[in-house]
């Protein structure tokens, strides 16, 4: 079990901007790019994107469909948006409950050039 768990059973505190009854989506506590958000499987805790079983790949199009809603919602949807998932230490994933974010409110910069 991770922080998320807790976010999910609101032990500890976060800014909830989406839920349905499969997915939280949480504003990121140190944003990357104006709007920084995290989306979370609610119901299963999946450590890694190579953990993901196919009875589990729903969950995937789930996260895209509830960042997306989002995105419309919020009123940024046609200016883009960029979402990502972190597999692991080269990518520097720190927290073991799989999750998505989305990056928008800016143009942002190029990405996967190595940093060591
Ligand atoms: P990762 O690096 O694992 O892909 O992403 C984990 C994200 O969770 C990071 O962007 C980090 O800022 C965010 N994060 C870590 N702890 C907390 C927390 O307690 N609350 C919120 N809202 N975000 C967190």
């Amino acid at each position: 079990e991770t922080l998320f768990s807790k976010i999910i059973r609101r032990e500890i505190p976060a800014t909830i901007v989406y839920e349905d009854d499969e997915v939280l989506g949480f504003k990121d506590i140190a944003p990357q790019a104006p709007v920084h958000v995290l989306f979370i499987p609610k119901n299963e805790i999946i450590p890694t994107l190579d953990d993901l079983q196919p009875s589990q790949a729903h969950l995937i199009g789930k996260l895209a469909l509830a960042a997306a809603e989002y995105a419309r919602r919020e009123g940024f949807a046609q200016d883009g948006y960029r979402i990502v998932m972190n597999c692991r230490e080269d990518a520097g994933q720190t927290v073991f409950h799989i999750h998505m974010h989305l990056l928008a409110g800016a143009q942002l910069g190029h990405f996967g050039t190595p940093g060591r």
